[in-house]
């Protein structure tokens, strides 16, 4: 057996730059101090912090008034900042700069008039927080082709795009396509709005899937750039699982194997990923290791003046 580390994975600049923030309120203010949503969605960085005494909520009227609280990487809709200035709340905000792009793109739209489609995940907190920069009578929300085929706009409109961060590469050229297809006027971004680092860990797995028998990917049940790698292996043909760090993984799966990739999301620290492949050794310790150095070393989104 080998094991075939990921070209790309573990933290992206915007989760660096999220875990950063809240270190340094720490650091400068110290507790109390609240995270409005998972920071980011691990389990272990969200744990981590709540150990250090940080709050974590999903309303933002759970704040004491004149209460520090820091916004997760997902983004907020307006209201949430509207909310958080009433309630006199010193304010941080860690919205990584992609998502914070893409709010742009949909205020842009909604300030023209335009019915604005968000293909994304209905719920999850960046799609909540990117709607709500559109005027709800332009808002469409898609997160298939059913969605799709539902929209109750006219053909001749001029209808922009604009998309979660974290989706499905492939799925999303799908869909784009067949909104190209329905509306010929659409208008968005030159390709989509999902971000290098989900990018390229999809391209990663792509390789992986080329090679191997089994990917384990390391990622939190509500990560959603976790979950769409899990699925791309998947979809390529290879046993693929997720696992939230190393006491899930159950190593009766490795039998047999001949090569096991692993990867992890973008919100994954790098020491969980080591402990899985610790647990690996343990059962196979001549299986050897192929690594690459980190090709996104150089990509760094810098801390705002805490
Ligand atoms: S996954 Fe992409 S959009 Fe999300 S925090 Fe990382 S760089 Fe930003």
């Amino acid at each position: 057996m080998q094991i075939l580390l990921a070209r790309t994975q573990g933290f992206c600049a915007g989760v660096a730059r999220a875990i950063d923030i809240v270190e340094q309120a720490l650091i400068k203010y110290g507790t109390p101090l609240y995270v409005y949503h998972e920071i980011v969605h691990n389990t272990a960085v969200v744990n981590s912090f709540k150990e250090r005494g940080v709050v974590f909520v999903n309303d933002i009227r759970e704040v004491p008034d004149n209460g520090r609280v820091v916004f997760s990487a997902h983004g907020v809709p307006p209201l949430v900042l509207e909310t958080a200035k009433q309630k006199h709340l010193h304010f941080i905000d860690a919205t990584c700069p992609l998502v914070t792009k893409v709010h742009n793109e949909a205020i842009q739209f909604s300030q023209e008039n335009i019915d604005v489609i968000l293909i994304g995940h209905k719920g999850h907190e960046e799609v909540v927080g990117t709607a709500g920069y559109v005027k709800d009578s332009l808002l469409h929300i898609v997160q298939n082709v059913h969605d799709i085929e539902k929209l109750n706009i006219p053909r001749h409109k001029k209808v922009a795009f604009i998309t979660q961060t974290t989706l499905s590469v492939d799925e999303t050229r799908e869909l784009i396509l067949k909104l190209r297809a329905a509306f010929p006027r659409l208008t968005g971004p030159q390709k989509d709005d999902i971000c290098y680092a989900t990018q390229s860990r999809q391209d990663a797995v792509k390789e992986l899937a080329k090679l191997c028998d089994l990917i384990i990917i390391c990622g939190s049940p509500k990560s959603s750039n976790s979950n769409r790698l899990r699925e791309m292996g998947e979809q390529l043909g290879v046993k693929s699982i997720i696992i939230d760090n190393a006491n899930e993984l159950d190593t009766k799966i490795l039998s047999e194997k001949k090569c096991i990739g692993v990867s992890s999301g973008a919100s994954v620290p790098r020491y969980l990923v080591d402990e899985i492949i610790a647990k690996i050794k343990a059962s196979y310790p001549d299986a050897p290791i192929t690594s690459f150095d980190n090709p996104e070393e150089k990509i760094i989104f810098p801390s705002p003046k805490i």
